[in-house]
Parts: C-alpha cells; sequence; structure tokens
C-alpha cells in the first residue's frame, strides 16, 4: 500500500512523506527546488517545526501556488499554553498558511515534560483551542522515549505519533506501534537513516517501507536524494537474504557505539546532555555547522570536557555503550576539525 490514513485524524497520505531538517542546510532556491521536486513526484504529506530554523518559511514559499492539497505537519517544543500559542501563529505565518492539518507537541523527553504539556496552561491545551479555531486539523506528540510514548497512547490525547524506527532502531516496531495501529492513532516513523548514522539510504528505508500502516518522512537538501529515495519506494519493499545479512552486520557494527536517545542514562552528576554529544558529529551532518552555534550545544560540550568518567551512566544505559570513551572521542572529532 503506497498510501496510508493516519489513525483516526482521516488523513489520508502517501507513505513516503518528506521531512523538513536538511532543506535547513542549502540555500533557499535549492531547498524551494527540492521540495517542489518531491511534491511533483508525488509527495502529499510534509512535516516540519519551529525548531528547524529556516525550514518552515522554505516549504511555504515552495507550496505557495501548489496546485494540489499538501498535507502537513509542524510542531513546537513550547511547553505552555502561550509559548505554543505564539509559536503555532509564527508557523502559520511562515507556511503561509491559515490552516496546518497537524501539529504536534515536539521532542517529549520525559514525565515532566508530559504532565507540563497536559496540565493546565501547558501547550496541549493551546493546540485544543487552535483546533476549535480551525487553525489545526489534529494534534500529535513527538518523542524518542518508547516509555513516553506508551504512557500516551494510554491516556488516549494524540491523534498521532511520531516515534524512531529504523534498523538501528526496531524496537517500536515489537510493541509501540502495532498498539497505535491498534488505537488508531496514526504512526510517522522518524529517524529512518538513524539520524544520519545509515550510509545505506536505501536499505533504510526498505527496511522502514516494509513495515506496514506507517507513514515516514526522510529529508533530503536536493532533487537527487530525493529521486533515488523515490525509487525506493516505487519498488518491491520485501528485503532479500542478502539485504537482511546486510542488516545484521550494521547492527553488529553499531551495536556498542549507536546511541539510541532513550535518556535512560541520565542523571548525568556534571549534567552533560550525554544524547546530543553521542550523536555530535551527526547532527552536524544534518544540520550543518549552524548546530555548533546553538546555545544549548554550546553548553552542552563544555560540560562534556567535565567528564569525570564517573561510569554511573554507563550502569544505567541498556546498550553498555561505553558512553565517556564515545564522549571523549566526539570530543577529539570535534577539536581536530578547528
Ligand atoms: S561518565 Fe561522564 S557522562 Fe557519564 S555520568 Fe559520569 S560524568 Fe556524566
Ligand atoms: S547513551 Fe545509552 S542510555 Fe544514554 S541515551 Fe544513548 S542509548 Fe540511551
Amino acid at each position: 500500500m503506497k498510501q496510508i490514513t493516519l489513525g483516526k485524524t482521516g488523513l489520508c497520505v502517501t507513505r513516503l512523506g518528506f521531512g523538513g531538517i536538511p532543506i535547513q542546510r542549502v540555500d533557499e532556491e535549492q531547498a524551494v527546488e527540492t521540495v517542489r521536486h518531491a511534491v511533483k513526484r508525488g509527495v502529499d504529506f510534509i512535516d516540519t517545526s519551529r525548531a528547524y530554523t529556516t525550514s518552515e518559511r522554505r516549504i511555504g514559499l515552495a507550496l505557495k501556488n501548489a496546485n494540489k492539497r499538501i498535507i502537513l505537519a509542524s510542531k513546537s517544543v513550547s511547553r505552555t499554553a502561550k509559548d505554543l500559542r505564539k509559536d503555532l501563529e509564527t508557523s502559520l505565518k511562515n507556511l503561509q498558511r491559515e490552516y496546518i492539518d497537524l501539529y504536534q507537541c515536539h521532542f517529549v523527553k520525559n514525565a515532566d515534560d508530559y504532565q507540563q504539556i497536559i496540565s493546565s496552561g501547558g501547550a496541549l491545551e493551546a493546540l485544543v483551542k487552535a483546533k476549535e479555531e480551525g487553525l489545526i486539523g489534529h494534534i500529535g506528540l513527538t518523542s524518542h522515549s518508547l516509555d513516553l510514548i506508551e504512557h500516551a497512547l494510554d491516556d488516549n490525547i494524540f491523534e498521532t505519533i511520531m516515534v524512531c524506527f529504523s534498523l538501528l532502531e526496531p524496537a517500536a516496531g515489537d510493541k509501540i506501534i502495532p498498539k497505535a495501529i491498534d488505537k488508531q492513532v496514526g504512526v510517522i516513523a522518524m529517524k529512518t537513516f538513524s539520524g544520519g548514522v545509515l550510509d545505506n539510504p536505501q536499505l533504510a528505508l526498505k527496511y522502514v517501507l516494509s513495515y506496514p500502516g506507517i507513514a515516514l518522512i526522510p529529508g533530503v537538501e536536493h532533487k537527487n536524494l530525493f529521486d533515488a529515495n523515490w525509487k525506493v519506494f516505487q519498488s518491491s519493499w520485501k528485503l532479500n537474504n542478502d539485504e537482511k545479512n546486510e542488516i545484521e552486520i550494521i547492527r553488529q557494527r553499531y551495536d556498542k557505539i549507536f546511541c539510541r536517545r532513550c535518556d535512560y542514562c541520565q542523571p548525568c552528576s556534571e549534567d552533560i546532555p550525554i544524547q546530543s554529544i553521542l550523536g555530535l558529529r551527526y547532527a552536524v551532518k544534518r544540520f550543518g555547522n549552524a548546530v555548533l552555534e546553538k546555545n544549548w550545544m554550546k553548553d552542552g560540550i563544555k560540560k562534556a570536557r567535565q567528564c569525570s568518567a564517573c561510569e554511573e551512566c554507563m550502569e544505567r544505559c541498556p546498550y553498555n555503550l561505553p558512553i565517556p570513551d564515545l564522549i571523549q572521542e566526539n570530543l577529539k572529532w570535534l577539536d581536530e576539525r578547528g
């Protein structure tokens, strides 16, 4: 099935959507050209975020005179109703729309975050109001934590979930995705390429497509890259034995170095944002050097240099990653770039 309906939202989308992260790292002309090209090929579902700097604006420009209906999703990391409303108004302006099909609470990290969102005066309140006003169609949630998503599914509040799912992060496929589908909650898979780690995008894409009933939103910054993805989308998604073997080899290669961003290793005594530091080089690959200029990243790097190698985080990491060594490797990589 090349198309799916995102649960009870009723939004029918082409399974291969378009993610708005990579178009930040090229010039505006190329960004707009890439989005238009994807739409011309057949994409009808585009996801972006207030957090992706120029992405919303560029998508707005690309779709300005589009002659077909494109289902748009955006999101905000704001946790209060007041901040969320401000972000939504900016999103509408940037996207040049009077209505956004899906607006999501972005990157909900932990129970405290979630509680703040759903409490009185929280982001959810603003989204419910915006839905009543006809500014948005549906309300979704994105998180890297499967525990949190499961909790949210039990609460029956959100109409879609966005969850990490890739050949290096297959866990959501065992329980969370079937549960969401069963509850008619739309599933949008993110991190198809494991945040830039996987260097065989076609295989990575095929793996996610071979899981039925979910949409995915791999981002690209050039029409040729989009065409490579589109070609996979148009072919058979059945994995052959060689591909299954390759997946096993890739899993073994990354097993002890790939951070799954679950945050179970926290809290760190030095307050180091461990997952951000372990994903440093891939963040630069995806977002460009600009990510190094963000205050939260600068602060994280400064703290990472204070890692005492106490190894307390390692005891908590379910994947037994050698966290202090990986932190040092990433800092060395950063320093050698100059
Ligand atoms: S080893 Fe480093 S990162 Fe891990 S808890 Fe100790 S100080 Fe934090
Ligand atoms: S280091 Fe381990 S526990 Fe921490 S976020 Fe990564 S995978 Fe999860």
